[in-house]
């Protein structure tokens, strides 16, 4: 089977390489080139898989670079996960997100009709389309209300998607995934930042961890158990929509304590609002409410209902919500001592 990942040099890149890996895929890894020549979370693969990827050098933006590519390699599956993906960064940078998200998608989707039509191809849709969800928990028939310029970039390639699927027969699979995490997690979302910060800080290599809403509330999983769906929805019957998520919701703040519970820290919180700040059992101020972390508007209503994944795939996230955690600051940990 050969497949062609764009968003390889990502985090479900990352954790998508391995099981196509073991599964035995050919793997073609779209990659942007980048003036240091990295290629992200390609490097930290085994070798082993690392020599078996194929990188082809290419910008989602490039419509013709999609078109040579489909039409040479006619790829069993294509998982498209290349996406400006940082929500904050959406409002700041609206017009270029649209550009990548809406354009690149429409790209990637046009070549695959045009010239590899029994192409698989899966999108990488968000639960961050929701908005502000009407009703909770939210599955495939929940509406839509995005709240940010990613979201709608988002929505747009969903509805792109649904659209080439019923006008032209082709085999497409949208996963509406919920948050997940990990150690190769990017390192401004919020997971990633504050198990960075809490290994530095018990290492003695960073005082405070300035966060935004501690209040606000995400279903969090583990990017492992998500890939796995990914493979399943283009691997069972036909090209569907299918939610993915943990079906359980957890605040900042409990991550924050949970993550320095993992080096022996209890954190307790003084103050409010933006003053809020929390300090360990001999008094030093670790956490700190910074308001430039603020989003202009916050979704923080999310809660997956997997149900149908759940009963037609078969999926289920694995990871608790403690384990991802553990398992985040572990990695961090070795990574702060190894420098
Ligand atoms: P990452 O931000 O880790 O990876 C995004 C990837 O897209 C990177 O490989 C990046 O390359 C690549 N990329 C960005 N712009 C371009 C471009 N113009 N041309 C080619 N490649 C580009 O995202 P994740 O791995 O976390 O997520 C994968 C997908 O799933 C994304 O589409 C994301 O929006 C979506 N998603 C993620 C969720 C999550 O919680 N992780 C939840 C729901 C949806 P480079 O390394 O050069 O930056
Ligand atoms: P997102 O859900 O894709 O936007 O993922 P993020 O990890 O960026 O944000 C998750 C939630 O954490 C959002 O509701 C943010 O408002 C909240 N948050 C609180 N403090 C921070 C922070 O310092 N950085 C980021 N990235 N998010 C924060």
């Amino acid at each position: 089977m050969k497949s062609i990942i764009t968003g390889i040099s990502g985090q479900d890149g990352f954790f998508l390489s391995k099981l196509l890996f073991e599964k035995n895929y050919e793997i073609i890894g779209i990659v942007r080139r980048n003036s240091s020549m990295t290629t992200g979370t390609i490097e930290k693969l085994p070798h082993e898989i690392k020599e078996k990827i194929r990188i082809e050098y290419g910008d989602l933006t490039d419509a013709g670079f999609f078109a040579r590519l489909l039409e040479r390699e006619k790829p069993d599956e294509l998982y498209h996960l290349a996406a400006q993906s940082f929500v904050g960064y959406s409002f700041q940078n609206p017009a270029s997100t649209y550009d990548v998200n809406i354009s690149g998608t429409l790209n990637v989707v046009n070549a695959v009709k045009e010239y590899s039509p029994n192409t698989k191809l899966y999108f990488a849709a968000t639960s961050e389309m929701f908005g502000q969800p009407e009703s909770t928990p939210q599955n495939e028939e929940t509406s839509f209300k995005p709240r940010s310029p990613y979201a709608v970039s988002k929505l747009a390639g969903f509805w792109t998607m649904k659209t080439y699927r019923e006008a032209y027969g082709m085999f497409i699979s949208n996963g509406i995934l919920f948050n997940h995490e990990s150690e190769v997690r990017g390192p401004e979302f919020v997971t990633r930042k504050i198990s960075m910060a809490v290994s530095r800080i018990k290492n003695g290599k960073q005082l405070v961890l300035e966060l935004g809403n501690l209040n606000a509330r995400k279903d969090w999983g583990y990017a492992k158990d998500y890939v796995y769906g990914m493979w399943q929805m283009l691997n069972n019957g036909t090209g569907d929509d299918y939610v993915l998520g943990t079906g359980e919701l957890h605040t900042v703040r409990e991550f924050v304590e949970i993550a320095f519970q993992e080096v022996g820290i209890k954190i307790h919180w003084e103050g409010e609002n933006e003053n809020e700040i929390g300090l360990s059992d001999d008094g030093k101020i670790l956490v700190k409410v910074n308001k430039a972390f603020f989003r202009p508007l916050e979704s923080d209503n999310y809660l997956a209902d997997a149900s149908k994944a759940n009963n037609k795939l078969k999926w289920k996230s694995k990871t608790s919500f403690k384990e991802l955690i553990k398992l985040m600051v572990k990695s961090d940990l070795q990574q702060t001592i190894e420098k």
